[in-house]
């Protein structure tokens, strides 16, 4: 078999890169492992951050610009290497080219309204505007597509209110979030007559010279060999699925089974040894805090965001902002462990907050039976038996809640700033003026999960340049060979820029491979600099 392009994997960055290419006339082949295309991107809500996108001007908020932009990530930075510094500003000028490429691809998008940066006191962070999603779009894939994107059931079930959170495609007729950018690209691909190859793993890259050729596959039983005359692109994610990847890489301790992600299991760090690609930053993740119920991982964002909840470790005390960005709440969670035991660490909450919001997978106001008789979810009368169920320290943590209570009276967190942050304030309560993530935790019965450091997928990755291609360990390229996403190391290095920085990156890089590939991007950079 032969084609132009090979892209390995159908999540935002494998479909992105399929239609640009197909567009500058390319022939495409995308294939992917899984019996569905849209990967992790088709189960998040979509959120993009693309900084100085059009849609802020029109929107009416101040302007912004790549530099501002750049300033922000360096001044959240650690330091980082000349490749990343390249890759950041290189980021940076193209997100709005890949904003108005999806406008002009008749893609709908829409500002996050009042969503700031996840560092709105650093400089060169915006209010708002910078993360944008797809629109809404009605269902219109045909029937040989339907059913074959993650997650969707063509529309069959209706699981209420709260189902239709968790899963953007049960609403019969509309699509929204990351499964409406999945299935408008889709479409797109499917128009111009992408060639999609599903239950397909990528084996191997076929190597000749040095040179990436190809890749050997697994096609319907068969292995084939396909050959690719523009190149690679591996869009197949990172390694959070691989327990010995994990244990050699991440900080311990560590479980596949805590992450969020879809399942990558390291294909791009295995293609990448065949040619002696370089890697970094293989102990960074995108961490989140999470509970586990019947062996899966839930995020907790909204729950640990809420009033009347606390995060104390196993000697009961409080150690964090709860309310911080996922990314570093996580990473704090693993630099207390070093001292303290935080791993798990716990959250503390009162009845209200049970009742009120949302916690992992039970929604607000109920009182799950199979998780509370597992453990999963404990209940108590008083804070003495909560610790004692809990087998934390008793004095730690009815001491840290008074301590807490105290604080949530004043509406001031003076030990760790919860509530402080515009960031924080967007995914508080509104209907608590004075402070919306902060108020005591005293309303009987008491309830708390335990929580571990997981992640909706690792960062570490193939080291590529400014134009997605691999990287050996000298620095040259491999020719043939380009990496985007969570394939390659990820261009914030460990910080959590903003909501939807992890898909913004994947679209972007591909873009960028993409044109990279057609010898198109030294003109497009020119621009973009004359500018
Ligand atoms: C629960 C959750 C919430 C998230 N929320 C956000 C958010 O709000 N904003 C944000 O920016 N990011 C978010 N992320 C991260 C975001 O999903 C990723 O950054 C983004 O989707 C990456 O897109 P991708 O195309 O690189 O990968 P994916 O969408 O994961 O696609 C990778 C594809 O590669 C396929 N693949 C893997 N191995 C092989 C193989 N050997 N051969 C062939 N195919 C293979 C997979 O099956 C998959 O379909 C979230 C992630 C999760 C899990």
């Amino acid at each position: 078999m032969q084609t132009d392009v090979v892209v390995v994997g159908a999540g935002a960055a494998g479909l992105l890169a399929a239609v640009a290419a197909r567009r500058l006339g390319h022939d495409v082949l995308v294939v992917e492992r899984s019996g569905a295309v849209g990967g992790s991107t088709a189960t998040t809500d979509g959120a993009l951050w693309l900084p100085a996108n059009d849609l802020m001007g029109r929107a009416g908020l101040p302007s912004d610009t790549p530099a501002e932009a750049l300033g922000y990530l360096d001044a959240l930075a650690t330091p980082v290497s000349a490749v990343i510094a390249g890759r950041r500003a290189a980021f940076t000028r193209t997100a709005g080219v890949v904003a108005r490429w999806l406008v002009t691809s008749r893609i709908a998008l829409e500002v996050v309204k009042s969503l700031p940066d996840c560092r709105p006191e650093v400089e060169g962070a915006k209010a708002q505007g910078r993360t944008v999603r797809v629109r809404s779009v009605p269902r219109k894939l045909d029937d040989d597509w339907a059913g074959k994107v993650r997650g969707d059931d063509g529309g069959r079930t209706n699981q209420g209110f709260w189902g239709r959170l968790a899963n953007p495609f049960t609403n019969p007729g509309q699509l929204s979030g990351g499964a409406a950018l999945v299935c408008e690209l889709l479409l797109r691909a499917v128009g111009s007559e992408v060639e999609f190859w599903l239950d397909c793993p990528l084996n191997e890259l076929i190597v000749e010279g040095g040179v990436v050729t190809g890749v050997r596959v697994t096609h319907v039983g068969e292995q084939v060999d396909v050959r690719a005359s523009k190149g690679v692109i591996l869009a197949c994610g990172g390694f959070e699925a691989d327990q010995t990847l994990r244990e050699q890489h991440l900080p311990l301790p560590t479980e596949a089974s805590w992450s969020v992600g879809i399942g990558a299991d390291g294909t791009a760090l295995a293609a990448g040894a065949q040619v002696d690609a370089a890697t970094t930053g293989l102990a960074q993740a995108w961490w989140t805090p999470v509970l586990l119920s019947e062996g899966r991982a839930h995020q907790v964002d909204a729950a640990r965001v809420a009033p009347h909840s606390l995060i104390v470790d196993q000697a009961g005390d409080r150690y964090l902002n709860e309310a911080q960005p996922s990314t570093s709440a996580g990473r704090r969670m693993y630099e207390h462990n070093r001292g303290m035991r935080s791993v798990p660490s716990f959250l503390i909450m009162d009845d209200r907050h049970r009742k009120a919001y949302p916690l992992g997978p039970w929604a607000a106001g109920t009182s799950p039976k199979a998780a509370i008789e597992s453990g999963e979810l404990v209940r108590a009368t008083n804070l003495d038996d909560l610790a004692q169920a809990l087998s934390i320290d008793r004095a730690g943590l009815i001491g840290s809640v008074v301590a807490f209570n105290q604080l949530a009276k004043r509406g001031k967190d003076t030990d760790f700033g919860r509530g402080d942050s515009a960031w924080d304030k967007h995914f508080g309560d509104p209907r608590l003026r004075r402070n919306p993530c902060l108020a005591s935790v005293d309303r009987q019965p008491f309830w708390a999960v335990r929580l571990y450091p997981g992640d909706s997928g690792t960062k570490g990755g193939l080291v590529i340049d400014d134009r997605s291609r691999v990287l050996r360990g000298d620095g040259e390229p491999v020719t043939g060979l380009w990496a985007v996403s969570a394939s390659a190391a990820s261009v914030f290095g460990s910080a959590q820029p903003a909501q939807g920085a992890g898909l913004a990156a994947a679209v972007v890089e591909a873009y960028r491979a993409v044109l990279d590939l057609s010898g198109q991007l030294d003109e497009l950079d020119a621009a973009l600099k004359a500018d």
